[in-house]
């Protein structure tokens, strides 16, 4: 008797079990994720682009979102069109998936889990479209409409912000009063009125502030850092830096100083002395640190 069974007779009733054929194993030959840039295609080979678990991933959503980030790649290299559809970390948690793929070791199946993200507070669901509806439109994603109502949201959102934060309400401001957790708006009925959904993003907006204004800043600084682009094939045996980050920016080539400060086991000052190597290189080559984001 082997220990599998062993293992299934030990179960309280299943002390006769009988196992007549035992389950499959799940192997697949994978790509180690970091060869890929963020647009899902391979950097050896830039017109290809892979989706799902051969990226080392597990999980239908997870295929998903992938398969839609390199479905359009895909199409627009294939038409001809320049710039690719990626998304930031602070964006989408399509973008945190990518981003762990590209520079977190991958040491078993990825599965994306909401603690990954270090600004959930901003990728909510009752947002997505406040996020992401711009980005979709100038890939073609979304139409013209949808594009018009979300535009139209975000302009009745700041007038009714400007509102609330202009009104003194029993003494004290009310975009103050808002913040606090035992403030109904609805119990009020002689405030100013908005749509529910102006409401729900104002309340939200109001109750979270301080904490959605420090992502924001933290936000603002892994955007500094993904700006300064690092060129291809650029030598990092930098003197100072230790030999295990050495080792790891030379095998994952990152394309960006953020994506560099995301590998694990690479610390603050070595990217900031990374920094000082890049800022030098460019001075000597004409290596531009801020591209622009292509535009479609
Ligand atoms: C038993 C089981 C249960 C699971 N349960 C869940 C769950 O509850 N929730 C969840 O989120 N995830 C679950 N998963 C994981 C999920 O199914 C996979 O992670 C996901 O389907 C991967 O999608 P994919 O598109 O990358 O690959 P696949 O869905 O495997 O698609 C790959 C496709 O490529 C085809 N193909 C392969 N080779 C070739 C070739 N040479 N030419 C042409 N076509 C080819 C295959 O036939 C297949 O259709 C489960 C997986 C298993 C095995």
């Amino acid at each position: 008797m082997d220990v599998q069974w062993l293992m299934v007779r030990s179960l309280p009733g299943l002390e006769n079990a009988l196992i007549s054929r035992y389950a499959y194993a799940i192997e697949y030959d994978f790509v180690f994720p970091h060869q890929l840039d963020l647009s899902l295609a391979l950097r050896r080979w830039p017109n290809l682009f892979l989706a799902g678990q051969i990226n080392g991933t597990s999980g239908y959503e997870e295929a998903a979102a992938q398969g839609l980030i390199a479905g359009v790649n895909a199409a627009r290299c294939v038409a001809g069109q320049s710039g690719t559809l990626t998304l930031r970390r602070d964006q989408a948690y399509i973008g945190v998936m990518i981003d762990d793929l590209i520079s977190k070791d991958i040491t078993e199946p990825y599965r994306l889990f909401t603690s990954r993200a270090e600004y959930r507070l901003s990728l909510r669901q009752d947002n997505a479209d406040r996020r992401l509806t711009a980005i979709g439109y100038q890939f073609g994603l979304a139409g013209n409409s949808e594009h018009q109502r979300v535009m139209a949201l975000e302009k009745d959102i700041a007038e009714a912000r400007q509102v609330i934060q202009g009104i003194r309400y029993g003494g004290k401001n009310l975009w103050e009063l808002m913040k606090q957790p035992d403030f109904n708006y609805a119990d009020h009925p002689e405030l100013p009125q908005f749509s529910p959904r102006v409401h729900e993003q104002l309340h939200i907006e109001a109750r979270y502030a301080g904490y959605i204004a420090h992502q924001d800043k933290q936000a603002q600084a892994l955007r500094k850092l993904d700006n300064w682009k690092i060129p291809a094939g650029f030598d990092f045996n930098i003197p100072g830096l230790s030999a295990e980050a050495v080792s790891k920016l030379c095998k994952r080539q990152p394309a960006t100083l953020g994506l560099a400060s995301r590998i694990d086991g690479v610390t603050p000052a070595e990217i900031a002395l990374l920094q000082v190597r890049l800022k030098a290189f460019s001075a000597t080559h004409s290596h531009d640190l801020n591209e622009e984001t292509p535009t479609p």
